[in-house]
């Protein structure tokens, strides 16, 4: 067929092939045929841009999901992309037909039917509470929604009051029946009541009521309400039981307000008097550290291991302090009998003179008088023998003096040393003068405190022993000087890096204990790891010179049988063991090894640095 090319002739040849062939004359069948017989490529059919607009804009937008797939719609419309707009309506309504399949109405008469019967132990606040749980928690997927509802009515009609598990699968609901009280859960549940309301009477009766030993009426209630849930054996009773535990709960949040007011009142007043006793006692330097104390607790938040650590460290304060107060006491006394004695002395030195005045002019009366010179050689004799006795009174009068002068200096400087020593008292008496950390005395005491904590609250104790690496090269290389304050580097580093609630103290020489409450052994030992890699970090510098510092350690649990004694030995040997492995690394003591035992683990990962 040979191929025309006037568009006249092809439209007139186009025209006459779709009458012979009977194709109904569509554009799209004209079309068609006219690039057949025109031999032309056919062409990328056109985008229907204005049907599948019209399309989007026509469909409803009534829920967020309809909006936005008029949305995805608008947009594969301006890209002209036919897939998109294929895609994001097959979605839609796929979606769509999962929905359907859901069976809303069934749920939602399931949930009437729940909501407004009774079951044991779910209150219509709970089941609100859960129901609102389930909507907040399923944000806009009707699947989501629909299992997590089915699932929550699941739990209620096994009157259980469990949140759903959003990741179950949904399982029709199963109807409430009045023996659902027999079924295995449920039965479960009702054995553990008893023990429940023991439980709750129980916390009631001794947990509050002794605590409101200030506030009589609500401590009765809380009995009276403890009573009260052992006997309630009828749904009414319960409810009843209820609507008083609600008040109760009310006015003890107000009390609890009340005595949080109290307690920031008092706080206040304390810090006023500190304040003021500051102004006061500005001359009286020795009192600040004390004050400082108590400032110190007051400033921070509360705790109960702050108040102890303030009361051991004021007692023993206290204690130096009276001692030194004696001593001070004791020397303005001896002065001030000196110097009693020293004006007696003046006094009677003054008697004396006078009464050498009152002689010599007798004697001059006498001169005067004479009328022969035997007479005068009596007379001169009785004025030498005055004359000398005076000397003698004078001269004793000015060692007396001296002496008293000297034991006066004497007595001021010992006044102003102990006075200076009262100064640094409140400091001292527990840490350690060079580093600042706990001393041995210190030590021991807190020891006992935390041991007896952990004791109590049945939790873990760790215990630590530090021993820095060639300390005594360092020492003779550097200078003893630069070696202290390596020591007081090592002691910061360690307060820097280890919790607030840990324990570090000088034991003696270059080694330290650390005590780690609360703390597994496993994570002493990683603690302790930390601060020889912090050490690694933070340098020591010596007149801008790196100085590397490391240290072996032990590290063990606190048993129940152990003493200070024994705890401290075993963290001993795991340092002793550190040290002859190789330096620089932490060892554990593991619960079981008892002083005296060897199998001790070396943590995985401990960085070995020598010391430069
Ligand atoms: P090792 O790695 O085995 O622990 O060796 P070391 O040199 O650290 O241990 P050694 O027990 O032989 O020496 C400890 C040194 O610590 C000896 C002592 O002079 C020094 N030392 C102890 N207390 C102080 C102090 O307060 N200041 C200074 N500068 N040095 C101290
Ligand atoms: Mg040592
Ligand atoms: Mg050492």
């Amino acid at each position: 067929m040979t191929t025309l090319t006037n568009p006249f002739e092809i439209a007139r040849e186009t025209l006459r092939l779709l009458a012979s062939r009977r194709v109904p004359p569509t554009p799209d069948n004209y079309l068609t045929l006219y690039q057949e017989i025109s031999g032309t490529k056919a062409v990328a059919e056109p985008f229907p841009e204005k049907q599948l607009r019209s399309l989007a804009t026509a469909l409803p937008k009534a829920t967020p999901d309809q909006m936005r797939l008029s949305r995805l719609l608008e947009e594969a419309v301006k890209g002209s992309n036919w897939d998109d707009y294929k895609t994001h309506l097959v979605e839609f309504v796929g979606a769509l037909a999962v929905t359907q399949k859901l069976a809303w109405s069934e749920l939602i008469s399931d949930l009437l039917r729940l909501w407004d019967a009774k079951h044991a132990g779910l209150t219509a606040a709970r089941k609100r509470e859960s129901l609102e749980h389930v909507l907040t928690s399923s944000g806009a997927n009707p699947e989501t929604l629909y299992n997590r509802l089915q699932n929550l009515l699941r739990s209620w009609g096994q009157g259980k009051g469990a949140e759903p598990d959003a990741g179950t699968e949904a399982t029709p609901v199963s109807a409430p029946t009045e023996n659902a009280v027999s079924t295995p859960s449920t039965a479960a549940t009702s054995d553990l009541l008893p023990e429940l309301r023991q439980l709750f009477a129980f916390t009631l009766e001794t947990a509050i009521a002794t605590q409101l030993m200030e506030s009589p009426q609500l401590s009765n209630d809380a009995k009276t309400l403890a009573n009260d849930i052992r006997t309630a054996s009828s749904t009414e009773q319960l409810q009843d039981f209820l609507t008083r535990l609600k008040r109760f709960a009310f006015k003890l949040e107000l009390l609890a307000e009340d005595q949080a007011e109290l307690r920031s009142s008092l706080l206040n007043l304390l810090r006023l008097l500190v304040e003021n006793i500051t102004e006061l006692v500005l001359d009286d330097r020795w009192l600040h550290g004390q004050i400082d104390v108590v400032r110190d607790i007051i400033e921070k938040p509360l705790s109960q291991r702050a108040i102890d650590d303030a009361e051991r460290r004021l007692k023993e304060v206290l204690y130096k302090q009276s001692q030194l107060k004696a001593s001070l006491f004791e020397a303005k006394e001896a002065i001030k009998h000196m110097l009693a004695g020293f004006v007696d002395q003046l006094a009677n030195f003054a008697d004396a003179t006078s009464e050498y005045h009152d002689k010599i002019e007798v004697c001059a009366g006498k001169i005067s008088a004479a009328n022969d010179i035997s007479e005068l050689g009596s007379v001169l004799s009785e004025v030498m023998q005055e004359t000398r006795a005076i000397q003698i009174n004078a001269q004793r009068s000015r060692d007396e003096l001296r002496s008293t002068q000297k034991k006066v200096e004497e007595s001021e400087t010992r006044i102003r040393e102990l006075e200076k020593e009262l100064e640094t008292t409140s400091d001292l008496v527990r840490h350690d003068q060079l580093t600042g950390v706990l001393n041995r005395r210190g030590l021991e005491d807190i020891f006992a405190k935390e041991a007896a904590r952990a004791k109590r609250h049945d939790t873990l104790l760790c215990v630590g022993m530090l021993d820095i690496d060639n300390f005594k090269k360092l020492n003779d290389s550097l200078g003893h000087d630069v070696g202290d304050q390596a020591l007081i580097h090592l002691a910061n580093v360690c307060r820097e890096t280890l919790r607030p609630q840990d324990t570090i103290a000088r034991f003696g020489g270059e080694e330290f204990i650390v005590l780690l409450p609360e703390t597994p052994l496993e994570d002493a030992a990683v603690a302790l790891t930390r601060l020889q890699r912090e050490l690694t970090k933070k340098f020591f510098l010596n007149a801008n010179e790196k100085v590397l510092i490391t240290f072996s350690a032990g590290v063990t649990q606190m048993q129940p049988d152990d003493t200070q004694a024994t705890i401290f030995k075993r963290a001993d040997e795991a340092m002793y063991q550190a040290k002859q492995t190789g330096k620089n690394r932490v060892i554990s003591n593991p619960a079981s090894n008892k002083a005296g035992n060897t199998k001790l683990l070396t943590p995985p990962s401990t960085a070995h640095i020598d010391l430069v």
